[in-house]
């Protein structure tokens, strides 16, 4: 007898894994499928969670060894990588481990295996030693996530040919690593290489890196980190990518045709990620996907077959942990007969780099496409106390404000904590709030927060310290 379910869900990454214990949350009788060794999908297991880890042991290495300018002699800095990657999967430990007591918790059965679909209700579970499960459900969300891609006859060895997975994982420091794609994954994990001592070449094929991002930010953040010594050749497309057997062997060419040829220990690919839709048996059941081979669905997350829905990495949208756990909600929500809502316009985006990067809104590049009439509001760090006082003064914040009725469109930041610092802007802006109620409301002092107070007030034309 198949056991029975209201509801399985395909996927215990941030999607899945929420999905499942709103389900359970709202009284449904609920299963989560994963068929990795550990619940928290991408995000928790080669994502999010190791790449901030490497991102702040790197950074504490570096500072460290140059703390002396600072006052603070410190001799004998040794890196043990060794360490430093125990301490990152102990992380990743920690946290997939913590998901599964949260399922059980919740009383949501929590199975391992690979899922694929046997009919509109009957789910076939494989498990690693190729025994079958069948489960009946009523409703099914797929929430498979993504996957890495690479470049075309270019497959991971991920020893010298690396996805982000390998990239997480080097068991040494290369002297010199190629990153094709100068998105946020690829520059993360230049920062983190970089910092540990790689000599870091970023090759990207368009005239500027991290596409889509507000133009002032992303031309300020790859100063900077050209400042750092990460050195990037823009406008410039990768020919061919030749393993030889102790160095991969890259070759460009740029616009004109010029060519130039790279030696180096490792490459990263991170041109990005496809969804993750093999295996699922999707078109025995008649799924649609889309142009882009994502599961397609409607506003409800409803594919074309009713009794079944998609959310996450595997939909369309920004590919963001944050994102799938909403819908996650939304869509456990709708299920009970509730109002499950995403506010698109608001999904706040963050680099974390040094310093960090975070933007949620319209850009304005958006606005001008648009024919929304703006006003500006920008602070620089470097006037802000706080930022002085600990020498973090790189980047600014830039407010992007309605002319006519001041409502907040766009923020933009670049500098030291801009990750936690655009939460109170995602927020201000949920809310409709406009530059004048931001720079009406006491912050603090002396903290960064002030520079998006300032900012704000620079919208009007009155910053106070700048
Ligand atoms: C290096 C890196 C860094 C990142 N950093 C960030 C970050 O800082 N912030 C952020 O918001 N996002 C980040 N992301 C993106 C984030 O990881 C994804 O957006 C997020 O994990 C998507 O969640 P999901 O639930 O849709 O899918 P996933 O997390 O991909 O989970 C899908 C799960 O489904 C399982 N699965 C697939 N097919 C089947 C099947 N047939 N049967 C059973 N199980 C199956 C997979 O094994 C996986 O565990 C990062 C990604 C990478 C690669």
């Amino acid at each position: 007898m198949p056991d029975k379910f209201q509801v399985v869900v395909i996927g215990g990454g941030p999607g899945g894994y929420v999905c499942a214990i709103r389900l359970a949350q709202l009284g449904f009788k609920t299963a989560c499928v994963d068929s990795r060794d550990a619940l928290g999908g991408t995000c928790l297991n080669i994502g999010c969670i190791p790449s901030k880890s490497l991102l702040n042991l790197s950074e504490k290495f570096y500072n460290t060894k140059n703390f002396s300018e600072q006052g603070i002699e410190v001799s004998g800095i040794k890196l043990n990588l060794e360490k430093m990657m125990k301490n990152k999967e102990k992380a990743v430990s920690t946290l997939t481990k913590g998901v599964e007591f949260l399922l059980k918790k919740n009383k949501v059965t929590y199975i391992k295996g690979k899922a694929s679909f046997k009919s509109t209700i009957k789910i076939s579970v494989l498990n690693s030693k190729k025994v079958e499960r069948i489960v009946e459900t009523e409703k099914t969300i797929i929430c498979t996530g993504s996957e890495p891609v690479s470049l075309p006859k270019i497959s991971f060895d991920e020893q010298r040919i690396l996805s982000s997975t390998g990239a997480l994982s080097l068991k040494s420091v290369p002297k010199k690593m190629l990153i094709v794609g100068g998105g946020y994954i690829g520059l993360e994990m230049g920062s983190v290489w970089s910092r540990l001592g790689s000599e870091v070449h970023v090759v990207e094929f368009l005239n500027h890196i991290t596409p889509g991002m507000d133009s002032e930010i992303s031309k300020e953040f790859l100063k900077i980190l050209q400042k750092q010594g990460i050195k990037f050749h823009l406008e410039n497309k990768v020919e061919s990518i030749d393993k030889k057997s102790n160095e991969v062997i890259v070759k460009t060419s740029n616009k004109e045709g010029k060519k130039i040829s790279f030696e180096c220990d490792v490459v990263l690919v991170a041109v990005g990620r496809k969804p993750n839709t093999k295996n699922l048996n999707l078109q025995k059941v008649g799924i649609n996907l889309d142009d882009k081979k994502r599961v397609k669905v409607d506003k409800k997350y409803q594919t074309n077959i009713k009794n079944i829905f998609a959310i996450g990495d595997v939909i369309e949208g920004p590919m963001l942990a944050h994102k799938a756990e909403e819908e996650g909600i939304a869509i456990a929500e709708i299920i009970a007969g509730q109002a499950g809502h995403v506010n698109y316009n608001l999904i706040p985006g963050v680099i974390y780099t040094m310093p960090e990067v975070a933007t949620v809104g319209k850009t304005e590049e958006q606005l001008k496409e648009n024919r929304t009439s703006y006003k500006i509001g920008k602070f620089p760090f470097i006037a802000n106390s706080r930022a002085k006082s600990i020498n973090e003064t790189d980047g600014f914040v830039k407010i992007l404000a309605d002319s006519k009725t001041d409502k907040i469109l766009g923020v933009h930041i670049i500098g030291s904590h801009a990750g936690e610092l655009i939460a109170e802007m995602s927020l201000a802006m949920e809310f409709g709030a406009s530059a004048e109620d931001i720079a009406r409301t006491c912050h603090a002092h002396p903290t960064f927060s002030e520079a998006v107070k300032e900012s704000a007030l620079a919208v009007d034309k009155r910053p106070i310290h700048f």
